[in-house]
């Protein structure tokens, strides 16, 4: 499931290719995904010119010049596919199709429908219903340990769960919290209430680098996808935690000492930690 630096990393593939571009042909190709397409949706973006991106949380946004913002969301496995512009021609489970007027075609690809696309004015952009009540975005400056410790005060559930809701922090999901969390030395198990002060003071610098660190990873993808048809924004990146079960942990110096990483179920989702170094 795509998290910060992926919806990051499709931002930025589809900002190079289509800031500034008019849209020459938009088409729905079915009544709805996760919800159903806003009327009026092909109207409002034929024809207009791409101005400039935002991606908040896990959200892009697609600003217009007509003062409309096309909001989309990724869900569990929708992809954004480029291509030279293809008449007549619609792949399976492409939902959405825009061309632009340099010959690119822009497929919302997502054969489960867990993701979805809607419209708002630019200016309204943070009342839409979706992202009005989301806490602050980890890379930005007024994301401090004060403003993190005021979201998990009083919180008695798990750590792992309060990075997870995304009016604490917005942005990250299974994979970066977990990644998180063990360069913080923190366990995905303490109670979030426990954390507000000094150790939300290491779980700021924790998160921002582990994000940083990932959208660099997602850059290099971009630079090294130089076909003209293309999937953007899932890259490979070394996790040191997340899916290593039984691995040895890098932090460590290894058995009898550290047994390795430990995978731990919350919520019905995987939780991976050094349980030496993570307390
Ligand atoms: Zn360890």
């Amino acid at each position: 499931m795509p998290e910060l630096p992926e919806v990051e990393t499709v931002m930025r593939g589809m900002a190079a290719r289509l800031e500034g571009r008019r849209l020459t042909r938009v088409a729905v190709n079915r009544a709805d995904m996760r919800w159903p397409f806003p009327p009026g949706l092909v109207d409002r973006m034929t024809g207009a010119r791409v101005a400039s991106f935002r991606r908040r949380g896990k959200y892009i946004l697609m600003r217009l010049d007509g003062g409309d913002s096309v909001l989309l969301h990724l869900g569990m496995s929708g992809r954004i596919v480029l291509s030279p512009a293809r008449p007549n021609f619609a792949p399976a489970h492409e939902h959405l199709t825009l061309e632009t007027d340099d010959g690119t075609h822009l497929g919302f690809v997502d054969p489960r429908r867990f993701g979805g696309v809607d419209l708002v004015r630019t200016d309204e952009e943070d009342a839409h219903r979706l992202l009005a009540g989301m806490g602050p975005e980890p890379l930005d400056p007024d994301f401090t340990p004060a403003v993190l410790s005021a979201g998990l005060a009083g919180r008695r559930t798990p750590l792992k769960a309060a990075l997870l809701d995304q009016s604490v922090v917005a942005g990250l999901g299974n994979i970066y919290v977990s990644e998180a969390l063990f360069r913080a030395r923190l366990s995905p198990r303490r109670m979030a209430g426990s954390v507000p002060g000094i150790r939300a003071g290491r779980l700021v610098p924790a998160i921002r680098e582990t994000l940083t660190d990932a959208i660099a990873a997602g850059g290099s993808s971009l630079r090294d996808y130089v076909q003209p048809d293309g999937e953007l924004g899932y890259f490979q990146h070394a996790w040191k935690v997340y899916g290593r079960e039984g691995e040895r942990c890098e932090a460590c110096p290894g058995p009898p000492i550290c047994a390795g990483i430990r995978r731990l179920v919350q919520s019905g989702r995987s939780s991976f930690y050094c349980p030496r170094l993570q307390r």
